[in-house]
Protein backbone atom coordinates (compact mmCIF):
# COMPACT_ATOMS: atom_id res chain seq x y z
CA UNK A 1 0.00 0.00 0.00
CA UNK A 2 2.58 2.41 0.97
CA UNK A 3 4.64 1.54 -2.22
CA UNK A 4 1.76 1.84 -4.30
CA UNK A 5 0.97 5.15 -2.85
CA UNK A 6 4.55 6.27 -3.08
CA UNK A 7 4.39 5.19 -6.90
CA UNK A 8 1.30 7.12 -7.17
CA UNK A 9 3.11 9.92 -5.61
CA UNK A 10 5.96 10.09 -8.18
CA UNK A 11 3.68 9.41 -11.19
CA UNK A 12 1.53 12.51 -9.41
CA UNK A 13 5.22 14.68 -9.29
CA UNK A 14 6.14 14.22 -12.94
CA UNK A 15 3.30 15.60 -14.54
CA UNK A 16 4.49 18.94 -14.72
CA UNK A 17 8.18 17.83 -15.10
CA UNK A 18 8.06 17.79 -18.41
CA UNK A 19 11.47 16.82 -19.94
CA UNK A 20 13.09 18.87 -22.46
CA UNK A 21 14.50 15.62 -24.10
CA UNK A 22 10.84 14.57 -24.72
CA UNK A 23 9.92 17.38 -26.16
CA UNK A 24 12.95 18.00 -28.01
CA UNK A 25 12.24 14.27 -29.48
CA UNK A 26 9.02 15.10 -30.96
CA UNK A 27 10.61 18.48 -32.99
CA UNK A 28 13.16 16.23 -34.20
CA UNK A 29 10.22 13.94 -35.15
CA UNK A 30 8.91 16.95 -36.92
CA UNK A 31 5.80 15.98 -34.83
CA UNK A 32 4.93 19.96 -33.86
CA UNK A 33 7.31 23.16 -33.12
CA UNK A 34 6.87 25.12 -30.05
CA UNK A 35 4.35 27.16 -32.49
CA UNK A 36 2.10 24.45 -33.45
CA UNK A 37 -0.15 22.36 -30.72
CA UNK A 38 0.88 18.90 -29.82
CA UNK A 39 -1.69 15.71 -30.01
CA UNK A 40 -3.25 14.45 -26.68
CA UNK A 41 -0.56 11.75 -27.45
CA UNK A 42 2.18 13.97 -28.14
CA UNK A 43 1.47 15.76 -24.60
CA UNK A 44 1.08 12.27 -22.91
CA UNK A 45 4.99 11.07 -23.96
CA UNK A 46 6.08 14.70 -22.86
CA UNK A 47 4.20 14.83 -18.90
CA UNK A 48 4.98 10.87 -18.87
CA UNK A 49 1.56 10.15 -18.76
CA UNK A 50 0.52 6.37 -19.66
CA UNK A 51 -3.18 7.15 -20.58
CA UNK A 52 -4.10 3.19 -21.01
CA UNK A 53 -2.03 1.90 -18.91
CA UNK A 54 -2.01 4.30 -15.56
CA UNK A 55 -2.90 2.84 -11.81
CA UNK A 56 -5.48 4.77 -10.24
CA UNK A 57 -4.54 4.15 -6.32
CA UNK A 58 -6.93 6.14 -3.53
CA UNK A 59 -5.94 7.43 -0.12
CA UNK A 60 -8.10 8.33 2.54
CA UNK A 61 -8.23 11.49 4.10
CA UNK A 62 -11.01 10.83 6.56
CA UNK A 63 -14.37 9.61 6.94
CA UNK A 64 -16.22 9.85 3.72
CA UNK A 65 -12.85 11.66 1.72
CA UNK A 66 -10.81 10.20 -0.77
CA UNK A 67 -8.02 11.25 -3.05
CA UNK A 68 -7.48 9.26 -6.09
CA UNK A 69 -4.41 9.86 -7.63
CA UNK A 70 -3.85 8.64 -11.87
CA UNK A 71 -2.96 10.77 -14.86
CA UNK A 72 -3.99 13.79 -14.79
CA UNK A 73 -5.37 16.21 -11.72
CA UNK A 74 -6.19 14.65 -8.33
CA UNK A 75 -9.80 13.63 -8.07
CA UNK A 76 -11.18 14.75 -4.70
CA UNK A 77 -14.13 11.98 -3.88
CA UNK A 78 -17.05 12.16 -1.00
CA UNK A 79 -18.81 9.06 -0.62
CA UNK A 80 -21.69 8.68 1.65
CA UNK A 81 -25.10 7.96 2.35
CA UNK A 82 -26.44 10.59 -0.31
CA UNK A 83 -23.48 9.01 -3.29
CA UNK A 84 -20.68 9.93 -5.10
CA UNK A 85 -19.53 13.55 -5.66
CA UNK A 86 -16.27 13.75 -7.48
CA UNK A 87 -13.72 16.71 -7.98
CA UNK A 88 -12.70 16.63 -11.90
CA UNK A 89 -12.36 13.76 -13.30
CA UNK A 90 -9.31 13.34 -15.54
CA UNK A 91 -9.73 11.03 -18.77
CA UNK A 92 -12.27 9.07 -20.75
CA UNK A 93 -9.49 6.66 -20.80
CA UNK A 94 -8.58 6.09 -17.29
CA UNK A 95 -12.53 6.38 -16.63
CA UNK A 96 -13.32 2.50 -16.03
CA UNK A 97 -10.63 2.62 -13.26
CA UNK A 98 -11.70 5.78 -11.66
CA UNK A 99 -15.05 4.17 -11.32
CA UNK A 100 -13.73 0.84 -10.58
CA UNK A 101 -11.97 2.73 -7.63
CA UNK A 102 -14.61 3.99 -6.70
CA UNK A 103 -16.44 1.02 -6.07
CA UNK A 104 -13.79 -0.68 -3.82
CA UNK A 105 -13.89 2.01 -1.59
CA UNK A 106 -17.77 1.55 -1.14
CA UNK A 107 -19.25 3.66 -4.00
CA UNK A 108 -21.84 3.07 -7.21
CA UNK A 109 -21.88 5.26 -9.69
CA UNK A 110 -20.96 8.87 -9.51
CA UNK A 111 -23.72 11.19 -9.14
CA UNK A 112 -22.13 14.90 -9.24
CA UNK A 113 -18.92 16.00 -10.87
CA UNK A 114 -17.33 19.52 -9.64
CA UNK A 115 -14.53 20.73 -12.41
CA UNK A 116 -11.96 22.88 -10.26
CA UNK A 117 -11.18 24.87 -14.05
CA UNK A 118 -11.50 24.19 -18.07
CA UNK A 119 -8.65 22.38 -18.56
CA UNK A 120 -8.42 18.94 -20.05
CA UNK A 121 -6.28 17.20 -17.77
CA UNK A 122 -9.12 17.92 -15.00
CA UNK A 123 -12.19 17.86 -16.96
CA UNK A 124 -12.10 15.22 -20.39
CA UNK A 125 -13.79 12.89 -18.11
CA UNK A 126 -17.11 15.07 -18.60
CA UNK A 127 -17.02 13.10 -21.87
CA UNK A 128 -18.33 9.91 -20.39
CA UNK A 129 -19.86 11.20 -17.12
CA UNK A 130 -22.16 13.67 -18.86
CA UNK A 131 -23.31 11.47 -20.54
CA UNK A 132 -23.91 8.62 -18.33
CA UNK A 133 -26.13 11.36 -16.44
CA UNK A 134 -23.37 12.76 -13.77
CA UNK A 135 -24.32 16.11 -12.69
CA UNK A 136 -21.44 18.42 -13.79
CA UNK A 137 -20.62 21.56 -12.18
CA UNK A 138 -18.50 24.71 -12.32
CA UNK A 139 -17.55 28.23 -12.21
CA UNK A 140 -18.90 29.50 -15.29
CA UNK A 141 -16.26 31.20 -16.91
CA UNK A 142 -15.24 27.67 -16.78
CA UNK A 143 -18.22 26.26 -18.36
CA UNK A 144 -17.80 28.38 -21.22
CA UNK A 145 -14.12 27.79 -21.77
CA UNK A 146 -15.27 24.05 -21.91
CA UNK A 147 -18.55 25.26 -24.28
CA UNK A 148 -15.79 27.34 -26.53
CA UNK A 149 -12.11 24.92 -26.22
CA UNK A 150 -9.14 26.88 -27.13
CA UNK A 151 -5.80 26.66 -27.22
CA UNK A 152 -4.02 26.38 -23.69
CA UNK A 153 -0.50 27.58 -24.00
CA UNK A 154 1.62 25.58 -21.57
CA UNK A 155 4.70 28.00 -22.94
CA UNK A 156 6.85 25.03 -23.65
CA UNK A 157 4.52 23.67 -25.72
CA UNK A 158 1.13 24.08 -27.21
CA UNK A 159 -2.80 22.37 -26.94
CA UNK A 160 -5.50 22.32 -28.67
CA UNK A 161 -8.48 21.51 -26.39
CA UNK A 162 -11.83 20.89 -28.21
CA UNK A 163 -14.92 22.12 -27.58
CA UNK A 164 -16.70 19.82 -25.28
CA UNK A 165 -20.53 18.92 -26.56
CA UNK A 166 -23.63 20.13 -24.42
CA UNK A 167 -23.72 16.58 -23.07
CA UNK A 168 -20.11 16.98 -21.40
CA UNK A 169 -20.53 20.67 -19.98
CA UNK A 170 -21.59 21.69 -16.55
CA UNK A 171 -25.30 22.20 -16.15
CA UNK A 172 -24.53 23.99 -12.93
CA UNK A 173 -22.30 26.77 -12.64
CA UNK A 174 -22.10 29.55 -10.07
CA UNK A 175 -19.67 32.88 -10.01
CA UNK A 176 -18.49 33.82 -6.49
CA UNK A 177 -19.65 31.09 -3.87
CA UNK A 178 -21.92 28.26 -4.23
CA UNK A 179 -23.10 25.29 -1.15
CA UNK A 180 -24.28 22.47 -2.30
CA UNK A 181 -25.21 19.63 0.87
CA UNK A 182 -24.61 16.29 0.25
CA UNK A 183 -23.49 13.19 2.16
CA UNK A 184 -24.26 15.32 5.82
CA UNK A 185 -21.77 17.55 4.11
CA UNK A 186 -21.99 21.20 3.47
CA UNK A 187 -19.44 21.50 0.15
CA UNK A 188 -18.33 24.90 -0.59
CA UNK A 189 -17.41 26.14 -3.91
CA UNK A 190 -15.64 29.26 -3.45
CA UNK A 191 -13.99 31.72 -6.44
CA UNK A 192 -12.57 34.44 -5.05
CA UNK A 193 -10.39 36.06 -8.34
CA UNK A 194 -8.73 34.91 -11.78
CA UNK A 195 -5.60 32.74 -10.49
CA UNK A 196 -4.85 29.76 -12.29
CA UNK A 197 -7.58 30.66 -15.10
CA UNK A 198 -10.59 32.92 -15.58
CA UNK A 199 -12.88 30.27 -14.03
CA UNK A 200 -11.00 28.44 -11.02
CA UNK A 201 -12.97 26.81 -8.19
CA UNK A 202 -11.85 25.60 -4.83
CA UNK A 203 -13.69 22.92 -3.08
CA UNK A 204 -14.03 22.38 0.69
CA UNK A 205 -15.53 19.96 2.41
CA UNK A 206 -16.46 20.97 5.46
CA UNK A 207 -16.77 18.37 7.61
CA UNK A 208 -13.73 17.25 7.13
CA UNK A 209 -11.84 20.84 6.64
CA UNK A 210 -10.14 19.52 3.34
CA UNK A 211 -9.93 21.96 0.23
CA UNK A 212 -9.50 20.78 -2.82
CA UNK A 213 -7.19 23.76 -5.38
CA UNK A 214 -6.98 22.78 -8.08
CA UNK A 215 -4.36 23.90 -10.03
CA UNK A 216 -4.54 27.20 -7.71
CA UNK A 217 -2.03 25.05 -5.53
CA UNK A 218 0.11 23.03 -7.73
CA UNK A 219 2.43 20.48 -5.11
CA UNK A 220 4.34 18.80 -7.68
CA UNK A 221 6.59 22.21 -8.90
CA UNK A 222 6.02 25.69 -10.06
CA UNK A 223 2.60 26.19 -10.81
CA UNK A 224 1.24 26.88 -14.32
CA UNK A 225 -0.29 30.31 -14.56
CA UNK A 226 -2.34 30.51 -17.77
CA UNK A 227 -2.57 34.05 -18.49
CA UNK A 228 -4.16 32.96 -22.00
CA UNK A 229 -7.02 32.30 -19.97
CA UNK A 230 -7.08 35.18 -17.96
CA UNK A 231 -5.47 33.52 -14.99
CA UNK A 232 -2.66 36.15 -13.20
CA UNK A 233 -0.18 35.94 -10.66
CA UNK A 234 -1.97 38.44 -8.57
CA UNK A 235 -5.10 36.68 -8.30
CA UNK A 236 -3.11 33.48 -7.70
CA UNK A 237 -1.79 34.86 -4.93
CA UNK A 238 -4.94 36.51 -3.45
CA UNK A 239 -7.08 33.21 -3.68
CA UNK A 240 -4.56 30.98 -2.14
CA UNK A 241 -4.66 33.44 0.48
CA UNK A 242 -8.78 33.59 0.95
CA UNK A 243 -8.86 29.97 0.76
CA UNK A 244 -6.33 30.15 3.96
CA UNK A 245 -8.24 32.61 5.85
CA UNK A 246 -11.39 30.63 5.34
CA UNK A 247 -10.06 27.08 6.24
CA UNK A 248 -7.91 27.67 9.18
CA UNK A 249 -4.70 26.43 10.11
CA UNK A 250 -6.10 22.67 11.01
CA UNK A 251 -7.82 22.13 6.90
CA UNK A 252 -6.27 19.58 5.08
CA UNK A 253 -5.22 20.70 1.58
CA UNK A 254 -5.32 18.83 -1.61
CA UNK A 255 -3.58 19.97 -4.61
CA UNK A 256 -4.62 20.14 -8.16
CA UNK A 257 -1.34 17.95 -8.69
CA UNK A 258 1.30 16.45 -6.12
CA UNK A 259 0.22 14.63 -2.76
CA UNK A 260 -1.73 15.90 -0.21
CA UNK A 261 -0.62 17.96 2.47
CA UNK A 262 -1.68 20.84 5.10
CA UNK A 263 -1.91 25.00 5.43
CA UNK A 264 1.95 24.81 6.17
CA UNK A 265 2.99 23.86 2.42
CA UNK A 266 0.08 26.51 1.10
CA UNK A 267 1.54 29.27 3.14
CA UNK A 268 4.83 28.28 2.29
CA UNK A 269 3.51 28.42 -1.58
CA UNK A 270 1.81 32.03 -1.01
CA UNK A 271 5.60 33.00 0.27
CA UNK A 272 7.05 31.83 -2.79
CA UNK A 273 4.71 33.25 -5.23
CA UNK A 274 4.75 36.58 -3.56
CA UNK A 275 8.60 36.73 -3.33
CA UNK A 276 9.04 35.72 -6.73
CA UNK A 277 6.38 38.35 -8.01
CA UNK A 278 7.94 40.99 -6.20
CA UNK A 279 11.53 40.10 -7.71
CA UNK A 280 9.93 40.03 -11.35
CA UNK A 281 8.34 43.40 -10.77
CA UNK A 282 11.03 45.27 -9.84
CA UNK A 283 12.87 43.70 -12.70
CA UNK A 284 10.01 45.06 -15.18
CA UNK A 285 10.66 48.55 -13.11
CA UNK A 286 14.39 48.33 -14.22
CA UNK A 287 13.48 48.07 -17.70
CA UNK A 288 14.54 44.36 -18.27
CA UNK A 289 13.46 41.85 -20.92
CA UNK A 290 11.40 38.89 -20.34
CA UNK A 291 15.04 36.73 -21.28
CA UNK A 292 16.90 38.78 -19.30
CA UNK A 293 14.75 38.23 -16.55
CA UNK A 294 14.32 34.52 -17.08
CA UNK A 295 18.51 34.56 -17.26
CA UNK A 296 18.67 36.35 -13.74
CA UNK A 297 16.62 33.47 -12.38
CA UNK A 298 14.71 34.99 -9.83
CA UNK A 299 12.91 31.59 -8.55
CA UNK A 300 16.89 30.13 -7.55
CA UNK A 301 16.46 29.63 -3.92
CA UNK A 302 13.37 27.96 -3.79
CA UNK A 303 14.64 25.93 -6.72
CA UNK A 304 15.41 23.35 -3.59
CA UNK A 305 11.36 22.75 -2.72
CA UNK A 306 9.77 23.10 -5.69
CA UNK A 307 12.07 21.48 -8.51
CA UNK A 308 14.11 23.35 -11.64
CA UNK A 309 12.08 26.43 -12.97
CA UNK A 310 13.30 24.81 -16.55
CA UNK A 311 10.99 21.94 -15.88
CA UNK A 312 7.84 23.80 -15.29
CA UNK A 313 5.52 25.24 -17.61
CA UNK A 314 7.36 28.51 -18.18
CA UNK A 315 6.61 29.58 -14.57
CA UNK A 316 8.79 33.06 -14.55
CA UNK A 317 7.45 33.65 -17.76
CA UNK A 318 4.31 33.42 -17.32
CA UNK A 319 4.78 35.63 -13.75
CA UNK A 320 6.53 38.29 -16.20
CA UNK A 321 3.48 38.12 -18.73
CA UNK A 322 1.15 38.50 -15.75
CA UNK A 323 2.38 41.45 -14.88
CA UNK A 324 3.29 43.04 -18.13
CA UNK A 325 -0.18 42.72 -18.98
CA UNK A 326 -1.22 45.11 -16.15
ZN1 LIG B 1 -4.90 23.43 -15.05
Amino acid sequence: MLKALVTSILIVGLTFAVTQSALAKHHEAGEATADQPLSLEALAVAFGWDLQGAQITAEKIDDGLYVLFGVGGNIGVSIGEDGVLIVDDQFPQVMEKIEAAIDSIGGNGIDYAINTHWHFDHAEGNNTLGPQGTTIVAHSNARADMAKGGLVNLVIAKYRQQAYPKAALPVLTFDDRMQIHFNDNQIDLMHFSPAHTDGDAAVWFRQQNAVHLGDVFNNSGYPFVDVDSGGGIDGMIHFCQQVLDAVGPDAIIIPGHGPVTDTAALARYIYMLTTVRSRVADMIDQGMTLQQVVDAKPTANFDEVYGPETASLGFVNRVYTSLALQ
